[in-house]
């Protein structure tokens, strides 16, 4: 079925110079990006992006990272694009992601892990619409 899903290149992965990789590896995958742009989060943003995590321990720490520079946000489309880009991220905790995965080859930390992708169809449409409107996506 064909899907969006938000992707996020994190201040991290943006400090490391890695927007052209991702974006390679989305485009080699077959996604297509329909919607991109560079923004540095509110405190508040990121909150609210993240309010599934609130009541973890990472809460203030992941939002603080999130907010704290500059990320690439991309909408990405194309067939089950929210389990194929999943899998180009790799898990969480870098070291337990698989090899040739973008969070295996650059990611140092499970917070600061270079990508975010939605997990889920719900996800995904709360995601993209959270950070783009309609306008902002190309058909
Ligand atoms: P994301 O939602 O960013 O795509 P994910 O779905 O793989 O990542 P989640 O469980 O949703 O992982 O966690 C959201 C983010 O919070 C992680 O990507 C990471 O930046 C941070 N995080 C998750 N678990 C931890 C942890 N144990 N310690 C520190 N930060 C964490
Ligand atoms: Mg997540």
């Amino acid at each position: 079925m064909k899907e969006r899903t938000l992707a996020i290149i994190k201040p991290d992965g943006v400090a490391k110079n890695l927007i052209g990789e991702v974006a390679k590896r989305v485009e080699m995958e077959g996604l297509k990006i329909v919607a991109m742009k560079l923004i540095r989060m509110t405190k508040n943003q990121a909150k609210g992006f993240y309010k599934v995590h609130e009541e973890k321990p990472f809460y203030e720490s992941v939002t603080d990272f999130m907010s704290g520079d500059p990320s690439v946000i991309m909408v990405l489309e194309g067939e089950d694009a929210i389990r194929k880009y999943r899998r180009l991220m790799g898990a969480t905790n870098y070291k337990e992601a698989e090899e040739g995965t973008i969070r295996r080859d650059f990611a140092t930390d499970i917070e600061k892990n270079v990508v975010h992708g939605s997990d889920s169809a719900e996800n995904a449409a709360f995601e993209v619409g959270y950070f783009f409107n309609s306008l902002e996506i190309m058909v």
